[in-house]
């Protein structure tokens, strides 16, 4: 759920955390890419322009805290902004079912899974609260719906009403309460009928029921997949009937999510669950917190910068493999070790990616191979030319004065230096053929 949503905007975040500090056009072209991912994901037009403007508003008076980097400032100002998009008021998964028998209107257009969200918050009020519930089908039309919804019934251990042929709608909402009062029941679920679409006769019939009703939660059932449809048939049943929350289906199919960040802003009504697939457990109560984490694919800032920061290394030292095994270790590559090196804290981190380099290391760091040689060596390599970096095998005489001069070394460091990649490369090679592939693909992952 939400992976593409989370994916694009993991991408933005991803540059906006490497850049370190940040200039406020950083923080409008991050912005943008925000807008951007959020329509992609079918969050509506004036939903994502309001959405960005909250968050360019919060973080350009915002105070930078020393220990985070702006770039994450405004990630987790994004992120708070997101729960307050998400967020509705009341604890979440919590239906209003006290006074028994408390009913519950379920709305909906066919095929939104209304009938199964019916059958699973009926399994949930029954494990989770010790609650009695009683379900009762109102889809006259459909008999069909009528008998899934006492299969379901049966299978989760919840009552249905007997089905009465030849009745109206009003009358089974009648006779099921009724029966809640009758027979004890804590709260009695009424599922009414859906249509592909929102007509006259579909709200009549629904605002009848709640007539009679008079129920303590009107729950609506949208398809999630539906994206901005799912916003709309939410404000029209608001508009015609009233609900007090809305369940988001489907959202473990790789729908692109948006409705969930629309559908609190335009309605103003709070998604209470959301369903996760079709068996009667899969269905969650909605957290905006853990939404908005998922939508940002983090936990929590920390760790996506960590997330970050450690995609981006493992992707580089994945890359350097791959070309190591091809024998083309140049000196670009040499200098992402060397660097890797310097973060990693010198040769221990080093000898922990690439077995078979441990020998070298101990001999580099006997002979002293500590930061400053190693920031020396770099130096080195960024006077070469871009041809000399890709090909050291270029480097004769006269280009290794030019060389060590601009790195203010002598030609002897330098020499020590290819050395050091020529052994490398051998290593590398040597690897590679004697079909330590595995080894190296281990090392890497
Ligand atoms: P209704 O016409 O609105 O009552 O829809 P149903 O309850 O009959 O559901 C239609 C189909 O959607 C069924 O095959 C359900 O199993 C499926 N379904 C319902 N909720 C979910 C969900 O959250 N995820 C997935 N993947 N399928 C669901």
């Amino acid at each position: 759920m939400f992976e593409n949503l989370s994916e694009r905007l993991g991408g933005v975040f991803d540059r906006l955390t490497k850049a370190g500090a940040l200039s406020e056009d950083d923080v409008k072209t991050a912005l943008r890419e925000v807008r951007t991912a959020l329509l992609e994901a079918d969050v509506s037009l004036p939903v994502a322009r309001d959405f960005i403007k909250a968050v360019q508003k919060k973080a350009t008076g915002a105070a930078v805290t020393k220990s985070i980097t702006p770039g994450q400032q405004v990630v987790k100002i994004v992120h708070d902004e997101l729960v307050e998009f998400l967020a509705g008021e009341g604890e979440p998964g919590k239906l209003k079912v006290d006074n028994p028998p408390a009913p519950i209107l379920m709305v909906g257009l066919q095929g939104s899974g209304k009938t199964t969200t019916t059958a699973k918050l009926a399994k949930r009020l029954k494990d989770r609260e010790g609650k009695r519930v009683l379900m009762a089908s109102l889809d006259v039309n459909r008999p069909a719906a009528m008998e899934q919804l006492a299969i379901l019934g049966q299978q989760i251990g919840v009552d249905t009403l007997p089905i009465v042929k030849g009745e109206d709608p009003v009358t089974i909402a009648k006779r099921a309460k009724t029966q809640a009062s009758l027979g004890g029941y804590d709260v009695y679920m009424l599922d009414t009928a859906g249509r592909l679409h929102i007509d006259q006769e579909l709200i009549a019939q629904a605002a009848a029921v709640r007539d009679v009703a008079n129920p303590r939660e009107t729950l609506l059932v949208v398809d999630g997949l539906t994206g901005q449809d799912a916003v709309n048939v939410a404000t029209e049943f608001d508009d015609k009937i009233g609900v007090s929350g809305v369940v988001l289906t489907r959202m473990d199919g790789d729908g692109r999510g948006g409705a969930a960040l629309s559908m609190r802003a335009v309605t103003g009504k709070p998604i209470k669950f959301v369903g996760l697939g079709e068996k009667m457990d899969a269905l969650e109560e909605f957290h905006p917190e853990r939404v908005a984490g998922r939508i940002l694919g983090m936990g929590d800032i920390v760790s996506l910068v960590e997330k970050a920061q450690q995609t981006l290394e493992a992707e580089q030292a994945e890359r350097m493999m791959k070309r190591m095994m091809k024998g083309q270790f140049n000196m670009n590559d040499l200098k992402g070790q060397l660097e890797q090196m310097l973060k990693m804290g010198g040769m221990q981190g080093m000898m922990s990616m690439m077995p078979g380099m441990a020998k070298m290391a101990k001999q580099a760091e006997a002979a002293g191979m500590d930061d400053k040689v190693i920031r020396r060596q770099i130096a080195l390599i960024d006077s070469m030319t871009k041809k000399e970096r890709a090909n050291p095998a270029l480097l004769q005489a006269s280009r290794k004065k030019r060389i060590a001069a601009g790195a203010g070394q002598d030609v002897s460091d330098l020499n020590k230096l290819l050395k050091m990649h020529r052994q490398m490369a051998d290593m590398m090679k040597k690897i590679s053929q004697k079909g330590g592939k595995g080894m190296l693909k281990q090392a890497i992952q």
